[in-house]
């Protein structure tokens, strides 16, 4: 039962991951930046967006970040 539970706020805390980042996309619609990096302004580029529609960041500024 233990295991049960843990296994579904787990996949609640997936689930409010998920929606804080549909609802970050919504806001950059609103304010016209959807699809620019957040971190240097460029578009982010459609590829990238299909594989991800919520990326705040470009794929240069990704792995820049993930390389730190
Ligand atoms: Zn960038």
């Amino acid at each position: 039962m233990a295991a049960t539970w843990s296994q579904l706020t787990g996949l609640h805390d997936d689930l409010d991951v998920e929606l804080t980042e549909i609802d970050h996309a919504l806001s950059r619609i609103e304010a016209g930046t959807y699809g620019l990096c957040s971190n240097c302004g460029k578009p982010i580029g459609v590829a990238r967006l299909r594989a991800r529609p919520y990326a705040e960041l470009c794929i240069d500024c990704a792995r820049a970040l993930e390389a730190h």
